[in-house]
């Protein structure tokens, strides 16, 4: 007989958590898949048969190095980097590097299995990869950041290239990062392989729209949403947290559509603007400045910082978390619901947890996983490879339209998978079931590797 399909989840689940023992936020991103996935695999035993699942929980390959670099005053210092290669069945490993002190392999594992099903959704042919390290950017000099990228890059060089992996920015990776990671893998390999890395210069292989993808694409994708239930964002308060690329491009593309989003923050608190968010101020003290959040309160007058508090208690009828994991917990869903939110989309990785979710499930909110709100930015990362390969620049018009055009198709995709698999509306099964297959299909088509 064959084992039912809740066991063979089960098994799969207590498996790569004794596996992977410690790493909450893996075991968290695993559960949560799995789970979604049921229904998909109730009607897939080929799927069970060539051990699919047990293959895609483990990344394929996972590089653990030393950083070895010399901070201002002379001192030897030495960072961990990281880069987990999850699955290559859809095309070359692709996502983001993060520099944040939090990083371990936990985080990394969590991230690269999530990129393995959004990467999937895009439609792009990508696979999923993720990588970082526990490195602090936070108040550290310019010729620091290049020092620590160059070493950085000296080892990551040789698991990389063009048609093998390609990362590209997350948390404290941006622009200027890129740029000294391309310089010194030019330097080592003495290639100028513009497709290795995106998320570069516009001057020197930069794709338009790489740095407002992820979060033009979030609100894209709240208006597919909205549009489902014959609504829009037009005219509604926006809840916004963060001030990374992802918040201040949503923030940008909710005004656009006629929106208003009222609130930013960092990690030293958040703010509170009645007449609608001033994006040039914002953008001009954290994208120039790298100030704090609070610099934004002092210099307008109708907006109040909050130094302890939760930015989900403001109300608002949309709300687009973008600063981290784990940000918005189960309180923070029922002060939303309670504050009149009707649709959700996650600008970060995985920024809700598990009972947040549920707690907007029930109330009948829209609520889109960041692996398919999020996945503009990424999708626009493809873009720029395909714009490298065949040595093309598209207009930011064109390259708009095309991301307008993947997260439609994102939207579609995961609406259809929802209703096949028996849970229409719920984006979380429909992201989670439409991308799981596509790399199903092809692990399946690719034999025992
Ligand atoms: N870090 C982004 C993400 O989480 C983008 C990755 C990429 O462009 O490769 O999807």
């Amino acid at each position: 007989m064959q084992p039912s399909t809740s066991s063979v989840i089960n098994e799969t689940f207590a498996a790569a958590v004794s596996r992977n023992p410690e790493e909450p936020e893996f075991h968290q991103a695993l559960s949560e898949v799995l789970e979604s996935i049921e229904p998909v695999i109730a009607q897939h035993p080929e799927y069970v048969e060539a051990g699919i699942l047990e293959r895609l929980v483990e990344p394929e390959r996972q590089v653990l190095f030393r950083v070895p670099w010399v901070d201002d005053s002379g001192a030897i210092r030495v960072n961990r980097g990281f880069r987990v290669q999850f699955n290559s069945a859809l095309g070359p490993y692709k996502g983001g590097l993060r520099f944040h002190p939090t990083v371990n392999l936990s985080i990394m594992k969590f991230l690269g299995f999530e990129q393995t099903f959004k990467n999937a959704l895009t439609g792009q042919g990508i696979g999923g990869a993720k990588g970082g390290s526990d490195f602090d950017p936070h108040r550290r000099s310019d010729a620091e950041i290049m020092r620590f990228c160059q070493s950085f890059m000296t080892e990551l060089a040789r698991h990389i290239g063009a048609d093998t992996d390609v990362p590209a920015g997350d948390i404290g990776v941006g622009g200027r990062e890129i740029g000294y990671l391309f310089g010194q893998y030019r330097r080592i390999t003495n290639r100028h392989e513009s497709g290795v890395l995106t998320g570069k210069g516009i001057g020197w292989g930069g794709a338009q729209v790489r740095t407002e993808a992820t979060g033009y694409g979030a609100v894209f994708f709240l208006e597919e949403m909205l549009s489902v239930r014959r609504d829009s964002v037009e005219g509604k308060t926006a809840i916004v947290s963060g001030s990374g690329n992802v918040a201040i491009y949503a923030i940008e593309k909710l005004q656009q559509l006629g929106a208003k989003p009222i609130t930013a923050s960092d990690s030293s608190g958040f703010i509170v603007d009645e007449a609608g968010i001033d994006l040039e101020l914002l953008k001009d003290l954290k994208e120039a400045g790298r100030e704090r959040i609070s610099a934004y309160a002092a210099r307008r007058p109708s907006a109040r910082f909050v130094g302890s508090g939760r930015v989900w208690e403001v109300p608002g009828q949309l709300a687009i978390p973008a600063a981290t994991q784990n940000e918005l917990g189960s309180d923070d869903a029922a002060a939303l619901v309670r504050g009149g939110v009707l649709a959700v989309a996650e600008g970060a990785n995985m920024p809700s947890t598990p009972d947040a979710v549920e707690v907007f499930q029930q109330a009948g909110v829209l609520f889109a996983p960041g692996k398919a709100a999020n996945a503009g930015g990424v999708a626009t990362s493809a873009l720029e490879m395909a714009q490298n390969a065949a040595r093309e620049r598209w207009s930011f018009e064109d390259s708009e339209r095309r991301l307008q055009a993947i997260m439609c198709d994102i939207h579609a995709a995961s609406f259809a998978a929802a209703e096949r698999y028996g849970h229409p509306g719920d984006y979380v099964v429909g992201a989670n079931a439409a991308g799981f297959v596509r790399v199903a299909d092809a692990m399946l088509a690719q034999g025992l590797v």
